[in-house]
């Protein structure tokens, strides 16, 4: 996959109009703030192809991305304290709606800040993964924020809480490019 091979085709801000799945698929999800657009621009070797948000909360739409053929999908960041009752609502239906369709889930990313404890909606996140059989990856985000120690003791501590298995736990900063290389051959191995 030729990750700079990038653009933007859509929003979304029902899953009824989530067109059907004719390519891969890779889904990006995790809290709000957690570094999520950071990653996506990351990987795509761009500044600015998902926003970083100015403003956490904003409407959640899901976004897709072509990426080389691929569809890499940006997920509206979830737990956002300062949203309404309806607009959280609204979130769950998009997110569990577009679960419940009929696609090709190639790779769920679902990221992980590696300075805290997974939250509550972050062990639900992963426990409706592995219920739902869906192939994912979790992956720290902001790794630049811990030394290398405190990296690898977070990892440990996260994955264990989270009951999977630590190797399988990807460290990444958007910032410095920690763990991006890995992160691209893990979606690259998952749309063959
Ligand atoms: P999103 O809401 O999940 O899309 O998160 P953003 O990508 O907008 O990032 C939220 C905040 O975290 C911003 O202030 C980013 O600059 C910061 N951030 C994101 N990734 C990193 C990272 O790898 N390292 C550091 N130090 N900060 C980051």
């Amino acid at each position: 996959i030729d990750f700079t091979h990038a653009r933007f085709c859509a929003a979304y801000g029902t899953p009824d109009q989530i067109p059907e799945a004719k390519r891969p698929e890779v889904s990006v999800v995790g809290r709000s703030n957690v570094g999520k657009s950071s990653l996506i621009n990351r990987l795509v070797g761009r500044k600015a192809l998902a926003k970083v948000s100015s403003k956490p909360g904003k409407t959640a739409t899901v976004n897709f991305y072509d990426v080389d053929g691929i569809y890499l999908v940006d997920l509206p960041g979830y737990g956002f304290a300062k949203v309404s009752a309806a607009e959280k609502r609204r979130w769950a239906d998009l997110i569990g709606g577009y679960f419940d369709q009929e696609r090709s889930f190639n790779l769920v990313v679902s990221l992980v800040d590696i300075r805290h404890e997974p939250q509550k909606l972050d062990h639900e996140m992963v426990g409706f993964l592995k219920e739902g059989g869906f192939p994912f990856v979790v992956v720290l985000t902001k790794a630049d924020k811990l030394s290398r120690a405190q990296q690898q003791r977070q990892r440990a501590l996260i994955a264990r809480e989270l009951d999977i298995d630590p190797e399988t736990v990807l460290v990444t900063s958007a910032e410095k490019g920690q763990g991006i290389d890995e992160l691209k051959d893990a979606i690259s191995a998952a749309c063959v």
